[in-house]
């Protein structure tokens, strides 16, 4: 089996060139494998859930980005607010809210990524393309300053049917395009498509992913 440091160098090696950027997804992780990732140039860690996140932030470098990638609690935004560089799991409009809420009292601006539901999974979470027009559509929304959106996240079917893979990161990059193209305001800077993970990363950069989400190709396989 290759070593972290190898399967790091892989992913850098796969992304040279490209403006891709590599988010190493360390859930269930110990920090010490986070810090020789670290050591070996990893300075985007994502993780899904607050109180991992809060504790890991606490104890490694401060000059990691952290990203807040799972499904977030609105009640637990105020943990997280303080430190995390981006959020990838927006996914109704109530959380949003509270994220700019959390901002602005932090004096600062969250860059977040709306979630899209892409799956034909019923249990993944996301909006569909009519709630993401209502937001952008929103007075409220046009006047939240402390946030700002910088694109799309979404999570593909598990399947081992990469047609069916591929056509819903194509769905992402459409609805991205459209957004970018049909919208704009001061919180919105739609540069980032994050999608692809472990298991479907090369199609997802075929398909114009800007943020790949890697877990178990770079740590290994959780338990
Ligand atoms: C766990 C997780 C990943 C990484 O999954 P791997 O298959 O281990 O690469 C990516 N995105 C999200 C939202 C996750 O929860």
């Amino acid at each position: 089996m290759a070593s972290l440091s190898e399967n790091i160098d892989h992913f850098q090696n796969i992304l040279k060139g490209t403006s891709c950027k590599l988010v190493a997804v360390s859930k269930t992780k110990p920090v010490a494998m986070l810090q020789e990732a670290y050591d070996s140039g990893i300075r985007v860690f994502g993780e899904n859930k607050v109180q991992e996140l809060k504790e890991k932030s606490e104890v490694l470098p401060k000059d990691i980005e952290w990203h807040m990638i799972g499904h977030l609690q609105s009640n637990k935004v105020k943990f997280i607010a303080p430190f995390v560089s981006m959020i990838h799991g927006v996914d109704s409009f109530k959380l949003l809210k509270e994220i700019n809420k959390r901002a602005a009292q932090n004096d600062k601006v969250i860059p977040c990524l709306f979630q899209i539901h892409i799956a034909k999974e019923e249990s993944k979470f996301g909006l569909s393309e009519e709630e993401l027009f209502e937001i952008l559509n929103s007075e409220t929304f046009k006047n939240l300053s402390n946030i700002k959106m910088n694109g799309l996240m979404g999570m593909a079917t598990y399947t081992e049917n990469k047609d069916t893979v591929r056509n819903e990161f194509k769905s992402l990059k459409t609805l991205f395009d459209k957004v970018q193209n049909s919208f704009s305001g001061d919180n919105l800077d739609f540069t980032e498509i994050s999608m692809g993970m472990s298991g479907d990363f090369q199609i997802a950069l075929e398909e114009g992913s800007t943020m790949i989400r890697v877990g178990s190709a770079i740590f290994g396989s959780r338990n």
